[in-house]
């Protein structure tokens, strides 16, 4: 079988993937993905932390983010502690405001980036055996007949963590929230540029308009909540929405579209066993802490980790356990960091205490 050499194979050409690649410049990368073809598309996660902007410079794509279809984020209105809407001024912000941003925008500046910087990626990946052998990993890939060898694998597949688990790293799904949204077409007159969030009896929601037109309109609660599938009627689930005064007042004779549901609970890798994969295995992005949205620190995160894989990788990680050994207490400390907000986060409503939503997530 002819053999290739990589620096590092990367599962998965999401945010976090696709931004290792395009760090990974001078190096030779291969970034698998499942998919046939880049996403096109609406996707969720729109909301961006100012704090990534230090992130995108260092990635040298800060310029032609700003160039990108994104809205500087504005006022947060929340209803969550009490009945009383709150306006947290996103101007205070000392990394800045953030952003609203093209989801697919943001990701096909991090694939061209990473295609312009030499990565090789292949899409429709979906079966593959991974193995280690002679101090290298080694993917064989359905209908190729190369196998590929590397010092280095990456798991950045996303909350599914599929190599990871494959190779027997632990991994805990923490929460059964799903997200139920629509991507409605905001009427030409909604000026509104505030994200609003509120709490209620079973679960949380927001909305917030998009440059391209489109208002997200998404609510968080329960897999196994009774009203799931009923919510996921159109009509529904707009008219649910409108029974709060926050979210009326924006929504205003909005129609109503497809309701789509996306897993959204916390789920995390055992970062301290990494090692239990074998030398050289790293995860990145969702694929090692899956964020709640109520904490918008996805892609900050994916960017993030993926500086964090970098720098390990270019210290030879396989055969230096200190630079793995950082990279670990990076994701770690992160890890433990974001739980502690995060039930503080959920103990906020104190009175919906009692509800199961709320009282299963209080910690
Ligand atoms: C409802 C919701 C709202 C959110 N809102 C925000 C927000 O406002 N702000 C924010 O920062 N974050 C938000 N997030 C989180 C954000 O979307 C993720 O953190 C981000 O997409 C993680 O990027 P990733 O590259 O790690 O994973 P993904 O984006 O999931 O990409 C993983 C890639 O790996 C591929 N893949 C999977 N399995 C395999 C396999 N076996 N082989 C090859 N390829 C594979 C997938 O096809 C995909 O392309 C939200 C998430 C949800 C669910």
């Amino acid at each position: 079988m002819p053999r290739c050499d990589w620096d590092a194979i990367i599962l998965g050409a999401g945010p976090a993937g696709l931004a290792l690649a395009a760090r990974l410049a001078s190096r030779r990368v291969l970034l698998l993905e499942r998919q046939l073809e880049p996403a096109q598309g609406l996707r969720i996660g729109e909301s961006l932390p100012g704090a990534a902007s230090l992130l995108l410079q260092r990635l040298g794509l800060f310029e032609e983010f700003q160039s990108g279809n994104h809205l500087e984020r504005g006022a947060t209105i929340a209803i969550w502690d009490s009945e009383e809407p709150v306006w947290r001024d996103s101007l205070r912000d000392p990394a800045g405001p953030g952003w609203v941003i093209d989801r697919r925008q943001f990701e096909q500046i991090l694939l061209n980036a990473a295609n312009r910087r030499g990565a090789t990626i292949r899409y429709g990946c979906q079966n593959f055996q991974v193995s280690r052998a002679a101090e290298h990993w080694s993917v064989e890939i359905e209908g190729d007949s190369t196998q590929h060898v590397a010092p280095v694998i990456v798991d950045a597949s996303g909350r599914s963590a599929s190599l990871a688990r494959r190779l027997g790293v632990n991994h805990t799904k923490q929460d059964s929230q799903v997200c139920l949204h629509s991507f409605l077409i905001a009427p030409a007159h909604d000026e509104d540029t505030t994200t609003r969030i509120l709490a209620d009896q079973d679960g949380w929601w927001y909305s917030v308009r998009l440059a391209s037109g489109y208002r997200v309109l998404a609510y968080h609660l329960d897999a196994k909540h009774p009203e799931r599938l009923d919510l996921q009627n159109p009509e529904a689930f707009l008219d649910r929405a409108r029974h709060h005064p926050l979210l009326a007042e924006v929504l205003g004779q909005t129609k109503a579209a497809e309701v789509h549901t996306r897993p959204a609970g916390t789920a995390m890798l055992d970062i301290a066993s990494l090692d239990k994969a074998g030398p050289g295995f790293l995860a990145i992005g969702d694929a090692a802490i899956t964020f709640d949205p109520i904490s918008s620190q996805g892609l900050f995160h994916a960017l993030a980790s993926a500086e964090a894989a970098a720098k390990a990788i270019n210290a030879g990680c396989w055969q230096a356990p200190p630079a793995m050994q950082t990279f670990k207490q990076e994701l770690t400390a992160v890890g433990a960091h974001y739980l502690a907000k995060l039930r503080l986060t959920y103990q906020g409503p104190q009175r919906f205490a009692q509800a199961s939503f709320w009282a299963e997530r209080r910690g």
